[in-house]
């Protein structure tokens, strides 16, 4: 007879039974596979489970199979929580290395925070209007590049490109305004048809879960580059996705109601029941903790953004990804991109001894967040992390 472990869960330690959040990880010499982690564990799930479709490289197969069998798996995983799983599929987390949870499908960026758009505003406009007249209409948001979607500890290359100079003409090179954008993603598991919108309603049938993101942006290539159109070269290069996805499930405690929508929005981006999410962010850079962002501010809610994305028709794939843009809030402290904690440069903040403004060579970025739970805890959503090395010409 196989041995049986017991799984030790530290007290606080965010990754308790209530979360079990999903991962794509390889034991050494083997081929990847995915996993839930309960406490410092990764349990291997084709093997606890005995089911093949987790001897996968990547979640979307079982995300594609929808919302009742996350629910059916999440629960069985629940009930064995607190028993003993076979030996051979529990891993350490520290002894394992961890992939792309997901084949990205599309990968869409929304720009959601009411202080985030009026800061950017202010910064990149400072004699007009923060808001351009459609933001508080629709949730502005734009199609990113799935195939640069990293997961996280992957090295951030710093970007070579036309820079905007203060003479008005570009030179190229490095870029030298690196900033990073905390944000929160959404992952979408069942897909939707060509030509049918998937309403407000519908979120949980298709969204499985959600992962932090950081969007890094070289300012100073979008500010030159974005001129009509929008993000391209200065947000392309990379995107570092969580290794970890919290399913849908493990945040129905985190869920709040949205802030006032003035004006009311139209019927298509109505919800019954509309909700946001009770998660704060903490944004760490060498160490140093510079911003914890509140996601409970955000004006557009993630039901919104998807019955935006799809309200002309457009279909849905098992691994799309879309990002809720910039998180920040009211008070400097909240800011979620360096551009804002800066003021476009113009406000150098303290990084424990350093004052900086943009990201040097060498710089670690550590994005992290909680979320409270049903039993008065916290759950931590898997960190994003990310460290610059220098451009390659
Ligand atoms: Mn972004």
């Amino acid at each position: 007879m196989s041995s049986r472990v017991r799984i030790d869960i530290p007290a606080e330690s965010g990754f308790g039974p209530e979360h079990l959040p999903y991962c794509v990880f390889s034991p050494a010499g083997e081929q990847p596979r995915v996993g839930a982690r309960l406490g410092d564990s990764i349990v291997d799930l084709a093997v606890a489970l005995d089911d093949p479709m987790f001897a996968q490289p990547s979640l979307n197969a079982f995300m594609a199979q929808g919302p009742g069998i996350w629910s059916e798996v999440r629960q069985r995983l629940q009930a064995a929580a607190d028993g003993e799983f076979p030996a051979a599929a529990v891993h350490a987390v520290s002894a394992v290395e961890l992939r792309l949870p997901i084949e990205v499908a599309d990968y869409v960026d929304f720009y959601a925070s009411l202080d985030h758009a009026t800061n950017a505003g202010r910064i990149f406009r400072p004699d007009a209007e923060p808001l351009l007249p459609n933001w508080r209409h629709l949730p502005v948001g734009y199609h990113g590049r799935a195939g640069t979607v990293v997961v996280s500890g992957t090295e951030v290359i710093r970007p070579c490109g036309q820079r905007r100079t203060a003479s008005g003409t570009p030179d190229f090179g490095p870029s030298q305004r690196l900033d990073i954008e905390a944000e929160l993603g959404f992952v979408v598991g069942a897909g939707s048809v060509r030509g049918e919108p998937v309403g407000t309603g519908e979120f949980a049938d298709h969204v499985f879960g959600v992962a932090l993101v950081n969007d890094w942006s070289a300012r100073d290539i979008q500010a030159w580059e974005a001129q009509p159109l929008g993000p391209f070269l200065g947000k392309s290069f990379l995107t570092s996705l969580s290794a970890w996805v919290t399913p849908l499930d493990a945040l129905r405690e985190a869920r709040i109601p949205l802030p006032d929508q003035d004006p009311p929005p139209l019927p298509y981006l109505q919800d019954r029941a509309p909700w946001g999410l009770d998660i704060t962010l903490r944004v760490e850079w060498n160490g140093h903790l510079v911003a914890t962002p509140p996601y409970s501010r955000m004006y557009w809610s993630p039901a919104q953004m998807l019955a935006h994305m799809t309200v002309n028709g457009a279909s849905t794939r098992t691994g799309d990804l879309f990002a809720s843009g910039t998180v920040s809030g009211p008070e400097r402290e909240e800011r979620g991109s360096l551009l804002e904690l800066s003021w476009g440069g113009t406000e150098p903040l303290e990084v424990g001894e350093a004052k900086r403004t943009y990201l040097e060579d060498g710089d670690e970025v550590v994005i992290t967040a909680t979320a409270p739970t049903a039993s008065g805890g916290r759950i931590t959503l898997g960190e994003v992390r990310g460290v610059i090395a220098p451009a390659r010409y």
